[in-house]
């Protein structure tokens, strides 16, 4: 029997190293007419490397050992900004102390007690989101922001409510992404869309390399849900690209959702309708091109 073009198409999809999980999903794909991409592990490699460590003077610490600190409580996490604080304080031959109480908040960071101390890594907004308060907390905001200008993530680090530092850390884009997001555009003929996590500034920097100028930064997970659901409110359909634990409420709520297969978490390629398994961000265009000729469309 000659194979369903639908079900050539995915084996085809296969062959282009992405893994679309059924007949419906890779019909959808060619309908899609917006794009949303996450920024960090998405547009990214996903394997960023801790690029500065600013232990706050009134800390009484030394770099090496916020960069220790902020290790234990990430010890757990799978997010890739826990993979830079763990990798770098590995590399620099640190002891890591062990915690107990580890909890993870999407879109925020972690916290754990290492001892008695409460210590809490993340995004340094949504830590202080009542505004400063203290000398600590503008100094550490005024580092942040510095890193953030630099196009860099920073993270803060707090010791029971206190800064005690800042981390600055740096991932590579894709070496794909910019032709990626213009032959979406091209596709589409929507302007692709950037939803993401990390500082204004970083996503600002990132969005002009790869030629996006619609971004939303500093959102928690239902925000970027919000951002799909406004898009899907104006009659679009629209596809979300993503790799994160955040990501996963979007690539749920979207009309198809994509996951980054190799850094990617559980929760977002269990969620996806369809996965990159060979990392290759420049395979979403094929895969929409397959699915639009299996249904008898011009490309
Ligand atoms: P993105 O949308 O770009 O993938 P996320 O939503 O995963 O980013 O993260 C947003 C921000 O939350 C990060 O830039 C960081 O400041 C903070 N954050 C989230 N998880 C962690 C973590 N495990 N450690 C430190 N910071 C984190
Ligand atoms: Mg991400």
């Amino acid at each position: 029997a000659t194979m369903p073009p639908l079900l050539s198409a995915i084996a085809n999809a296969g062959r282009h190293g992405v893994l679309v999980k059924s007949a419906v999903v890779m019909e959808r794909l060619g309908q899609v007419d917006a794009v949303a991409l996450d920024k960090t592990g998405t547009l990214t490699e996903g394997t960023p490397r801790v690029t500065a460590v600013h232990a706050l003077p009134a800390s009484g610490l030394t770099d090496d050992a916020l960069l220790a600190l902020a290790a234990a409580a990430e010890h757990r996490s799978e997010h890739p900004l826990a993979r830079a604080v763990v990798g770098a304080a590995r590399a620099r031959g640190l002891d890591i102390p062990s915690v107990t109480g580890f909890a993870s908040a999407p879109g925020v960071g972690v916290s754990a007690m290492v001892g008695a101390a409460n210590v809490e890594v993340g995004a340094p907004a949504r830590l202080l989101d009542a505004g400063p308060e203290d000398a600590a907390d503008v100094n550490a905001l005024a580092h942040a922001r510095r890193l953030g200008e630099d196009g860099q993530t920073a993270v803060l680090v707090r010791r029971d409510g206190t800064p005690v530092g800042v981390l600055g850390i740096a991932d590579r884009l894709r070496p794909d992404a910019a032709a990626t997001v213009g032959a979406l555009h091209t596709l589409t003929g929507t302007a692709p869309m950037l939803l993401t996590g990390d500082n204004a500034q970083a996503a600002a920097r990132l969005a002009k390399e790869v030629g996006i100028g619609d971004v939303r930064a500093g959102l928690l997970p239902q925000d970027k849900v919000a951002a799909v659901r406004e898009a899907e409110d104006a009659g679009r359909r629209i596809l979300v690209i993503g790799d994160g634990v955040n990501d996963a409420p979007a690539l749920a709520a979207a009309h198809t959702g994509i996951a980054m297969g190799r850094a990617g978490s559980d929760l977002a390629l269990e969620t996806a309708d369809a996965v990159i398994v060979r990392d290759e961000l420049a395979t979403v265009p094929k895969v929409i091109a397959l699915s639009r000729r299996a249904r008898g469309l011009v490309v």
